[in-house]
């Protein structure tokens, strides 16, 4: 009985402390930006009874998966035997809608909390799916050094770090080493970010592994992840498998 007074008790002081900080410094919803309730976290209630799942995870194939694999057919040598790789990711990124600005947010304002619950559910999903559930290495895509000493973390390995905890499977940040400091998929053009990153990783660290997974924040047009799949290639044979996860995906 004590011990449940001081739970409540426990439990009432912390929302009396988010009601005051709530006046003095008020939350608001990441999506539509309206101001968060006492029991909101992060998101409103109504923009989180809407996120736009994309469900690939259910889907061996799917168009995330399609345009990754015809990225990586492209720099396969040719008579070499590439299984199709497995992609997913956990929502849609529509530049209209407020949802891009969870991974936004996680990669650029240090809303790691925020990160962490939606790398959570992605976990989640990755360990419940066939394809995906006996992935025994979760690498991040990584930063150059400087990158990552401007932002303080990479938003990557945030992600991978969760979801390899769902996935009960090793968390091996120094899977990838980036070697080239590349300008930001922003400034470049597609195209020219493509040539720009394709040899810009290199393995450093050779893992055991049979399903590597790697992790981005947002699959945009997959030429990041091809460039780290020809990097760990040049390493592990085509008998170990290796898949791509993101946060977000840009699509309808
Ligand atoms: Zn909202």
């Amino acid at each position: 009985m004590e011990g449940m007074d001081k739970a409540v008790s426990g439990a009432s002081l912390k929302d009396f402390a988010t009601a005051v900080s709530d006046l003095i410094l008020p939350r608001h919803c990441f999506v539509c930006g309206k101001r968060l309730t006492l029991s909101e976290r992060y998101l409103c209630l109504e923009c989180r009874s809407d996120l736009p799942y994309t469900f690939f995870w259910d889907q061996s194939h799917n168009p995330m998966a399609d345009k990754y694999n015809a990225r990586i057919r492209d720099q396969v040598p040719h008579g070499v035997e590439e299984a199709y790789g497995h992609a997913a990711a956990l929502l849609y990124y529509n530049s209209e809608s407020g949802y891009k600005n969870i991974p936004q947010a996680l990669k650029y304002r240090f809303a790691l909390g925020l990160g962490r619950e939606f790398a959570d559910r992605l976990g989640e999903r990755l360990a419940s799916s066939p394809e995906f559930k006996d992935v025994d290495c979760v690498i991040p895509v990584p930063l150059h050094w400087r990158r990552r000493r401007g932002r303080g973390y990479n938003q990557a390995a945030v992600i991978a770090r969760r979801v390899a905890l769902a996935l009960g499977a090793r968390f091996c940040p120094e899977g990838l080493r980036r070697l080239r400091y590349t300008k930001s998929q922003t400034s470049v053009g597609m195209e020219k970010k493509a040539s720009n990153v394709s040899d810009a990783f290199r393995v450093l660290h050779r893992v055991e592994a049979r399903h590597i997974l790697l992790i981005d924040d947002t699959f945009t047009t997959g030429s990041t992840l091809a460039a780290c799949h020809k990097a760990l290639r040049e390493v592990y044979p085509p008998s170990v498998r290796i898949s791509v996860a993101t946060l977000s995906y840009v699509g309808p």
